[in-house]
């Protein structure tokens, strides 16, 4: 599965991503009919809040209309809807621009603090946008929600 969010759905999308679905954010200046198209072309199904958005002829196909307004509760409402696996893939994508992330080169290491080098195995490293990432403690707290949400709990 593929994902289209709108801007209002950011986080819910950040979440995806860090599941490891292909997760693209669209921001606010996009039309409604331009949302449907991409999710059309692409493959992805389009999350929303937006009611307008299942009025196009190709909704029925793409469009997923959430009812939930607070992230943990879309989170609850998707899984139960599409059967998320929030293990799937976990930390495979870069959160901020949702490109493939690959192990980072040994130079890159410099942008790990100092303190967690010593405890760090792997660093991994988005080819788009330059970010790393590590098993640190964000990670962790993280990939624990993660797992909660997989077994039907709240995170
Ligand atoms: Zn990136």
């Amino acid at each position: 599965m593929k994902f289209l969010c709108d801007e209002m759905l950011k986080r819910l999308g950040r979440w995806l991503r860090a599941a490891g679905y292909d997760t693209v954010i669209e921001g606010d200046g996009v039309g409604d009919r331009d949302l449907i198209q991409r999710a059309v072309r692409e493959g992805r199904l389009l999350i929303t809040r937006d009611r307008k958005l299942t009025e196009f002829r190709e909704a029925p196909e793409v469009v997923i209309l959430l009812r939930s307004n607070a992230v943990q509760d879309c989170i609850q409402e998707l899984t139960g809807r599409l059967g998320i696996d929030w293990t799937f893939q976990p930390f495979t994508r870069c959160l901020v621009c949702n490109t493939p992330l690959t192990e980072a080169a040994p130079e890159q290491w410099c942008k790990v603090p100092r303190r967690s080098r010593v405890t760090v195995k792997h660093l991994f490293y988005c080819p788009q946008c330059g970010k790393v990432y590590w098993e640190g403690g964000h990670v962790r707290r993280m990939r624990g929600k993660l797992a909660a949400w997989r077994a039907g709990g709240r995170g």
